[in-house]
């Protein structure tokens, strides 16, 4: 005991020094490790990203998926409404971003398919904005009259969205076609599937690209790899070379989406996931975009996330995130207390050999 006591008198006020310095600096190192995907991004204001012409919101739906497109003319598009649990939470977070842009209507709205993470909030959004248009898969719901041999949901919620549209009077109703046109100077672009039917719900699935100031979106909805590849076959076939700066990666981040192929063929630049489950986003597209070194936010994590379109581009995302203004505060914080540590024990040695030299 007295052994102990007498050593740590010994210990020097610089000795403690030192160790807190190794303390942080591995601290530091392996928080920077943990986040290296999250490190790549810059995340910048709300404020900043509401002030682009072109916005983009991946909302925070919890395991579903609903996104908000603002193109610069001020008109709104919102692919998806997510869940019946996170239709609350979809028509607040709607109504920040609109009234942020002083806006209040959404000018189309696009339901990529029938199931119920993705359709679940229709009603509500319905009831609490107007909504001009809606594009609505080639889907019936139980019920309806039918329209040649089109596949027929049995989901309840698909049900439910159905009527809810339906009973809109101010609203022009229609199918998912292929479609192009231009907003504010962005164009858009739906390309449908090749058949009229498919046996799954998720094929249905349209991918659309929104591009604007050489900056390419894609969203995916739920389309599967059968879909991907008829994709990649319809760009192929218009000797189109497509480029895409941001993917909303397909299905929540399902291994059955995504391949190495299509990431490639595509030069995907940054992915946004809307998923939050135990099992989503998966492992096998975690390692594949790894793989392709594309960094990624997924909802699950940073909360609704933004990106705004100008000449570059900025993100923001809800929940905090450790950023690049971050690091590079901590980096000159830590070169600084080396400097002084060097600085401090050089003096030292200097005044030891004027008295003894
Ligand atoms: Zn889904």
């Amino acid at each position: 005991m007295e052994k102990l006591r007498k050593k740590l008198k010994n210990i020097s006020k610089n000795d403690i020094f030192k160790s807190f310095f190794i303390i942080f600096v591995s601290v530091i190192t392996l928080f920077i490790f943990i986040n290296r995907n999250q490190i790549q991004f810059y995340h910048n204001q709300f404020g900043s990203v509401t002030g682009s012409p072109l916005q983009v919101y991946f909302l925070d739906v919890g395991q579903a998926s609903s996104t908000l497109v603002i193109f610069p003319d001020d008109k709104t598009m919102l692919i998806d409404t997510g869940s019946d649990d996170s239709k609350e939470s979809l028509v607040e977070d709607l109504n920040l971003i609109l009234a942020e842009n002083n806006l209040s209507k959404i000018d189309l709205m696009i339901l990529t398919h029938p199931d119920a993470d993705h359709v679940g909030g229709t009603a509500s959004v319905l009831n609490a904005f107007q909504v001009d248009n809606v594009l609505r898969p080639k889907v019936l719901a139980e019920g309806e009259p039918s329209i040649r041999d089109y596949l027929v949901s049995t989901t309840y919620t698909y049900q439910k969205a159905v009527s809810a549209i339906s009973n809109e009077p101010n609203c022009t109703v229609k199918f998912v076609e292929n479609n192009s046109w231009e907003s504010g100077g962005a164009a858009v672009r739906i390309f449908a599937g090749d058949h009229e039917t498919y046996s799954d719900t998720n094929s249905y699935s349209p991918f659309i690209t929104v591009t604007f100031n050489q900056k390419t979106f894609l969203f995916t909805g739920d389309a599967p790899f059968l879909r991907e590849e008829e994709f990649l076959n319809t760009l192929k076939e218009e000797n189109l070379s497509l480029s895409v700066d941001f993917l909303q990666v397909a299905h929540h981040g399902s291994k059955n989406s995504t391949t190495e192929e299509f990431l490639q063929a595509l030069d995907v630049k940054l992915a946004f996931i809307s998923a939050n489950s135990s099992t989503h986003p998966s492992g096998e597209l975690l390692m594949r975009l790894e793989n392709e070194q594309i960094s990624y936010l997924c909802t699950k994590e940073s909360g609704m996330i933004g990106v705004g379109v100008d000449e570059s581009f900025v993100l923001c995302t809800l929940n905090e995130s450790l950023d690049l203004p971050f690091i590079i505060v901590v980096l000159f914080c830590v070169s600084f207390c080396i400097l002084k540590f060097c600085f401090s024990s050089q003096q030292k040695k200097m005044i030891y050999f004027a008295r003894f030299g």
